[in-house]
């Protein structure tokens, strides 16, 4: 069965989209079995993975409402991971899911019938903490926080958390927190390094040691519609994310070595 990791941040512009599209290629780049799930009605996950929004049908809303099977809606991407992709028809689908039954659970049940294809599925989440975004949550092992080091960065990390406790609660008891991830990182601003330090204090060893940092050629790939190590792989964001990527091996070959130790004891 995949690992399933949530991408999410309810605030905007902190580098979700970036982190789930090159963190999807450079996972397929080390021979991981990759879905990436564009659950963002703004479609840009698609578009950065080089495929037109616009043409694809059926989509994730079709899948979201139970209208086409999910295996129709994949394609593959140039950079080797699957994508299920999404586009402004995600706000229609989650009109129409508020009144539909099991409302929470319609990503995570679609997802059931693929996951044994691959080895993590990432899901791209819309700025927002809404029915999209509690799909996500509730579909999930784990939800991956980027953090952009800038000003107001901590603000609304409590609404998101807030919402995790509920997601537990009522929907996903299993849920856990992957780790925070600070973007667009600037070593020459300080402001980012105090920002950084106060994750650390917040939330100590949930933040990961990978830094992304400001790079304009991550910013210029999505418009070529490439992950960054096809646009540029020699490029400091190419590299930040395949360190990300490494990291995030090393934590599933832990909580698996974990879950092992676990057996043996019984
Ligand atoms: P979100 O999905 O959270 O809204 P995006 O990933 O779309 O955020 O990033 C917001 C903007 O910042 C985009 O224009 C993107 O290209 C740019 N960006 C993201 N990460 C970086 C980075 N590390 N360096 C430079 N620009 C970045
Ligand atoms: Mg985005």
């Amino acid at each position: 069965m995949a690992r399933i990791i949530a991408v999410a941040n309810q605030k905007g512009g902190v580098g979700k989209t970036t982190t789930a599209v090159n963190l999807a290629a450079a996972l397929a780049a080390a021979k991981r079995k990759v879905l990436l799930v564009d659950l963002d009605p703004q479609g840009n996950a698609t578009m950065a993975s080089g495929v037109d929004k616009h043409d694809a049908s059926p989509s994730g809303c079709e899948v979201l409402l139970g209208e086409a099977a999910i295996e129709k809606a994949i394609v593959t991407t140039e950079a080797h991971y699957d994508l299920l992709p999404g586009n402004g028809d995600l706000t229609a689908a989650e009109l129409k899911l508020m009144d539909a039954l099991a409302r929470e659970n319609r990503l995570k049940e679609q997802l059931a019938k693929v996951s044994g294809k691959y080895d993590i599925v990432l899901i791209d989440c819309p700025p927002t903490l809404h029915l999209l975004t509690v799909n996500a949550l509730t579909a999930a092992n784990s939800l991956l926080v980027p953090v952009q080091c800038e000003y107001f960065a901590l603000e609304g990390l409590s609404s998101l958390l807030d919402t995790v406790k509920a997601v537990r609660q009522h929907l996903n008891p299993q849920l856990e927190i992957e780790g925070l991830l600070r973007t667009m990182y600037d070593v020459r601003n300080n402001l980012g390094n105090e920002v950084s330090a106060q994750l650390t204090q917040h939330f100590g060893d949930k933040v990961l040691r990978s830094i992304i940092p400001r790079n304009v050629r991550l910013a210029e790939a999505p418009s070529h519609g490439q992950p960054i190590h096809l646009y540029d792989r020699s490029s400091r964001g190419a590299i930040a994310y395949i360190g990300l990527a490494g990291e995030i091996i090393r934590r599933e070959r832990g909580s698996q070595a974990a879950v092992a130790a676990l057996h043996a004891m019984h």
